[in-house]
């Protein structure tokens, strides 16, 4: 059994609007075992949509519609159904009262017009939409030359009505597939895309089960465990082993799961050790701050920061001595190291994390020196540096430079230094 998606609407084929909703879709139907193979969208052209629904309908099983249930003349997708099905448009009492209820509770008169949203092809069945004015629509189309007939649901073009009517009422109504898939994210820092692969050897072979592929987002690399099984329970044992596995061959470059980036890590080993943290920011322009402050929370730990791009603002608001400015220049390791210190000192913090500037650069200029920039924690006894290389794509010079901060943190109070 496998499915299809039809997204309606010519903001779509325009490409004015981007087709979220299928994905959204793919990923639910893959979560209940029931494989997607093709998204089509169309144009508000009744012809191509007819068209559209016979090829979908011939070919899969399932074949799940979005958008085009206004009351507006460019809204097809119910006549498109009607003239597919051969079967006419009549009135569904329910719906129309539901329709103008929708209007009085917004203290407005319904407009003739949104009397369509209330008919539906002879033998289809409604589907409640408690967000909007527009029913969803049901279907069973038998196949004459086919085991099992194609069963259709065509859902708003609405996000979040799609997605309400989606899992209150379309869910129930496919069976799931012979077999149930779940994924997990699993995200580390601190190694390339082609090293972490390395250390990982065995684990990302074609084919295993649970599958593990690797992407990488702003020197982010996550992986993601796909396990396929008959059950929900047996998916999860399968990505519980893989992350054990993973995290025993990656170690301390793992830093998190799902959504979780470092700053979610770092506040959390703080909070564990009721620890208070403050920022100094030069070539990140407060990006640390504003990653900091995101995250639930981070009031118990996190103090403040500064930004400070210019010599005097080193000078005056975290005390890097005037003489090492010169003398090292501001893209150096001691001075993000002073940074921090009188960034420290400052805020009265435990740790503060520092980076410096961070160089322009051409990526394409084989003969320039490798570009740098440093970060710097310092502690109560101690402080630690490193230099941040910059390969590839300038775009995230900077977000690898306030993820290398938070990182340098993150592993300096694992470590216990
Ligand atoms: P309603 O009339 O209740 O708004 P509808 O079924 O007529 O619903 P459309 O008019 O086709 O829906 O789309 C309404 C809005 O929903 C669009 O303006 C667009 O912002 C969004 N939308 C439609 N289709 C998609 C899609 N495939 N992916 C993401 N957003 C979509």
């Amino acid at each position: 059994m496998h499915a299809e998606i039809l997204s309606v609407g010519s903001e779509i084929t325009t490409g004015a609007k981007l087709d979220t909703n299928s994905q959204w879709l793919s990923l639910e139907l893959a979560e209940i075992g029931i494989p997607v193979v093709a998204h089509t969208t169309i144009s508000d052209d009744l012809d191509a949509m007819i068209g559209a629904l016979r090829i979908a309908s011939e070919r899969s099983d399932i074949v799940l519609m979005t958008g085009g249930l206004g009351p507006t003349l460019d809204d097809l997708t119910r006549d498109a159904l009607s003239a597919f099905l051969g079967k006419p448009l009549v009135m569904h009492e329910p719906s129309l009262e539901h329709v103008k209820q929708m209007f009085s509770r917004r203290n407005r008169a319904m407009p003739e017009r949104n009397v369509i949203q209330a008919m539906f092809p002879e033998g289809s069945e409604p589907l409640s939409n408690p967000r909007g004015t527009a029913p969803g629509i049901w279907v069973v189309v038998p196949r004459p030359n086919r085991f099992s007939p194609c069963r259709i649901a065509a859902m708003p073009g609405v996000p979040s009505e799609m997605k309400m009517m989606f899992r209150q009422q379309v869910l129930s109504r496919l069976d799931g597939g012979d077999r149930v898939i779940r994924r997990a994210r699993i995200n580390c820092f601190g190694g390339g895309e082609s090293q972490i692969e390395e250390m990982l050897g065995d684990l990302t072979a074609r084919g295993r089960d649970p599958d593990i592929g690797i992407t990488a987002h702003e020197a982010t690399i996550t992986m993601r465990v796909t396990a396929q099984g008959s059950s929900i329970e047996e998916c999860r044992e399968k990505i519980d082993k893989s992350r054990v596995a993973i995290v025993n061959r990656l170690g301390t470059l793992v830093f998190g799961e799902e959504d979780e980036e470092l700053e979610h890590a770092v506040i959390r080993l703080l909070q564990q050790r009721r620890a208070s943290l403050s920022t100094a920011e030069s070539g990140t322009g407060g990006l640390l701050a504003h990653r900091l402050t995101g995250v639930k929370g981070f009031e118990a730990c996190y103090m403040g920061g500064v930004v400070v791009p210019t010599n005097i603002a080193k000078r005056e608001l975290v005390s890097v001595p005037a003489d090492l400015l010169a003398d090292q220049g501001p893209i150096s390791a001691e001075v993000a190291q002073a940074m921090a210190e009188g960034c420290r000192a400052r805020f009265g913090t435990d740790f503060a994390i520092a980076v410096t500037e961070v160089p322009e650069f051409d990526p394409n200029d084989p003969l320039a020196p490798v570009p740098a920039s440093y970060v710097a924690v310092a502690g109560p006894n101690w402080q630690r540096t490193e230099q941040v290389q910059h390969f590839g794509d300038p775009a995230i010079a900077k977000s690898r430079t306030a993820k290398s901060a938070m990182n340098l943190l993150r592993l300096s109070l694992i470590e216990g230094v």
